[in-house]
């Protein structure tokens, strides 16, 4: 499934009516968790997820003590993509938040392309990172 087939679906249980927005935007997001942690080398590159299964000692953020890494945190919280975050907002026009990370999303092709963007730039961060440590352990 594409990520735009999983928006899709968001779309349309939205038009369901009973369930709340942020409890479908965390569902998305969820789903975007598991696939962008998936789709690395076949086991992912945030450390909670390496961790689950072995690969790291510790589920913890190398640059927030105590903060568990997962892809909601890297992308809406961790201070090191910070100034990412800042360019992202004024390209949407608006604070890059997950309560409304589908509005933000299928708002226009400027907000896909702007959020893209930035996955592309932390999904490479996050894999490099990754080596990194792999290679201060061997
Ligand atoms: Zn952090």
């Amino acid at each position: 499934m594409t990520s735009l087939d999983l928006l899709a679906n968001q779309a349309q249980e939205r038009t369901g009516g009973d369930a709340s927005m942020e409890v479908t935007s965390a569902r998305v997001v969820s789903a975007w968790q598991s696939r962008w942690s998936s789709s690395s080398k076949g086991h992912g590159c945030f450390k909670s997820y390496l961790h689950r299964f072995g690969h790291e000692t510790d589920p913890f953020c190398t640059h927030c003590a105590g903060a568990i890494e997962d892809a909601e945190y890297v992308f809406f919280v961790c201070p090191r993509f910070e100034a990412l975050r800042h360019e992202l907002s004024l390209a949407i026009g608006k604070p890059f938040t997950v309560s409304d990370l589908m509005d933000t999303l299928l708002g226009s092709q400027n907000n896909w392309d702007a959020v893209s963007k930035m996955t592309v730039f932390v999904m490479k961060y996050m894999r490099r990172a990754e080596r990194q440590r792999n290679r201060l352990q061997t």
